[in-house]
């Protein structure tokens, strides 16, 4: 009776320590593996959820821009119009 408890018992127990183990393992790689990117402009690290993807110039190369830099552009753009447009 022991040995039937015993053999029903230990590859549950073996599972639930596995399942456990694996389970705090992809905790911690989906933590470190959050995709971080530079953005070309500022040169500070965000999400790629945070950031804008473009594709510059005729290489296919893609940069990754803020939104702070793209309002700063926007910014910069509006002020450069007004004064040109004389507005
Ligand atoms: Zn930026």
């Amino acid at each position: 009776m022991l040995f039937i408890i015993f053999v029903i018992l230990t590859p549950i127990a073996v599972w639930l320590i596995l399942h456990f183990v694996s389970r705090q393992k992809d905790a911690g790689e989906i933590q470190s593996k959050a995709p971080m990117e530079v953005c070309a402009l500022c040169q500070n690290e965000f999400l790629m959820s945070e950031l804008l993807e473009k594709e510059v110039g005729g290489y296919g190369r893609v940069y990754c821009f803020c939104g702070q830099c793209i309002e700063n552009l926007y910014h910069e753009y509006q002020k450069q119009t007004s004064i040109e447009t004389g507005e």
